[in-house]
């Protein structure tokens, strides 16, 4: 044999152990197809092979070879689906008491300042929480400029979600209280100004622009239509999609008129009409029920908020243990709303408005894509994703549509649906390996085995055991 070959010999050795030291084998499982319907949507005894970072086949156990050197995964009495995506949150805000200072001031017990700096710091934290919780891409769809920059961090870290990110939200109001010299939240009051606010995160490369729509009672909603509408403009022509906090339904169909992408909250004040539906349509628009994240405020701030065991287990301990702050903060120290809230009995529900428009939403073949608001008081990092995909099975939605919603029309979202968000050879390797069916109880989703993103594998129990004491 010749040097030649003898080289190329060596390197094509290299080369396949390379690949076998960098591949991932699940043998044996059941592989849900969200994109189908049943029963197409289950295969059963199939094995997924995974090498570096993307699916490279997916067959019968029988007929598909593990290479030598691959990290071998017993699939036996276990599910495998897509990565979750959380659609909707913001890590600028904890889910604790002292997040939102301008709903509930908290200022007197814990000073704002202090909260966002240890939101910052916590970051590669929360990051772990989303994979423990099997949500491996999330959009953080507003805050401050230094959403940037957690969009960097998350792309370094070796344990983080694929994040897609707005900046400041451009709105109608301000919230002075938020305002720390980076404010998520920017007032305008014309559309130049608008125009101009969206040049100056244009140049952070978003991967939304996003528009807290609020409208009150007295507002000319056509001028304000005309200034959500500069902004979309501005915003399509450089490629970026337009999404927008509009919570009731004329204004909802003001920012579809506007050229909304993407409607981050339910329509909660009136069920959605043909010309809503059809609005969305137009604008192949995406929608986001957030159906927990009012219930999370409601139940914190009445102090009624209680662990899932699925928060027992995922959540940040260091918040969990601040949820219960309530009862140690002495009562002249409560904000009035808090004190309200407190006298108030009636137990937290979902709105029946919310939940009806999903399924007419959902029914009208409008994309719908699981979104938690985390970070809202009472909504928390990770695993509140269980509490919003046990709401929407409650508004009707079958397992199969909410895991639909919660990974195809999630990636969408992300912008990455020919990467995401599916199981198939080619596809990037994000993917929760499951002890439990979750055709059968969409709660199963949290019974985790392991999680792979963009083919690394982690366990959720040391995930977590990486945060104790930090
Ligand atoms: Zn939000």
């Amino acid at each position: 044999m010749n040097v030649k070959i003898l080289l190329a010999v060596a390197l094509l050795a290299s080369l396949a152990g390379h690949a076998a030291e960098n591949s991932i084998a699940i043998v044996g499982a059941t592989v849900i197809h969200p994109e189908r319907e049943l029963p197409a949507a289950v295969e059963r005894d199939r094995t997924v092979l995974i090498t570096g970072n993307r699916i490279v086949r997916i067959g019968p156990r029988a007929g598909t070879r593990v290479p030598a050197g691959a990290t071998r995964i017993d699939g036996k009495g276990k599910w495998v689906v897509p990565g979750l995506v959380d659609a909707h949150v913001h890590f600028f805000q904890s889910g604790n008491l002292y997040t939102r200072p301008d709903v509930a001031d908290f200022n007197a017990v814990v000073p704002y300042v202090e909260e966002v700096a240890r939101n910052k710091a916590r970051l590669p934290a929360t990051f772990k929480l989303w994979l423990a919780s099997g949500v491996t891409s999330v959009v953080d769809i507003g805050g401050p400029y230094w959403n940037f920059e957690m969009r960097d961090a998350a792309r370094k870290s070796s344990a983080a979600p694929r994040v897609a990110v707005a900046g400041p939200l451009i709105s109608m109001i301000d919230r002075p209280k938020l305002d720390l010299g980076d404010p998520p939240i920017v007032k305008v009051t014309t559309a130049d100004e608008a125009r101009t606010l969206v040049q100056r995160e244009l140049a952070y490369k978003p991967d939304f622009i996003k528009v807290w729509f609020i409208h009150r009672p007295g507002d000319d909603l056509a001028a304000q239509e005309a200034i959500v509408k500069a902004t979309a403009d501005a915003a399509h022509a450089a490629g970026v999609r337009l999404a927008v906090h509009a919570t009731e339904l004329e204004v909802a169909k003001a920012a579809l008129r506007a050229g909304a992408d993407y409607l981050v909250h339910s329509v909660e004040d009136a069920p959605v009409d043909q010309e809503f539906l059809a609005l969305a349509k137009k604008n192949r628009a995406l929608y986001c029920p957030t159906l927990f994240v009012v219930m999370g405020y409601r139940y914190a701030l009445s102090n009624t908020w209680r662990p899932t065991p699925a928060e027992r287990r995922l959540a940040d301990p260091q918040i969990l243990a601040a949820m219960g702050d309530l009862a140690r903060i002495p009562p002249e120290k409560l904000p009035e709303r808090v004190a309200k809230a407190m006298a108030d009995t009636a137990s937290p529900e979902p709105s029946a408005v919310e939940l009806q428009n999903l399924r007419t939403v959902w029914d009208a073949g409008i994309p719908v894509a699981m979104g938690t608001d985390a970070g809202n008081i009472g909504t928390l990092h990770g695993p509140s994703v269980f509490r919003e995909l046990g709401l929407m099975v409650q508004a009707g939605l079958t397992p199969l549509q909410v895991l639909r919603a919660a990974t195809v029309n999630g990636a969408r979202t992300m912008g990455l649906e020919r990467e995401l968000g599916t199981l198939a050879p080619g596809k990037l390797a994000d993917l929760l390996i499951l002890d439990a069916d979750p055709l059968a109880d969409v709660q199963n989703l949290a019974r985790i085995h392991r999680v792979i993103k963009d083919g690394q594998l982690f366990a959720p129990e040391e995930l977590m055991r990486s945060l104790s004491g930090t």
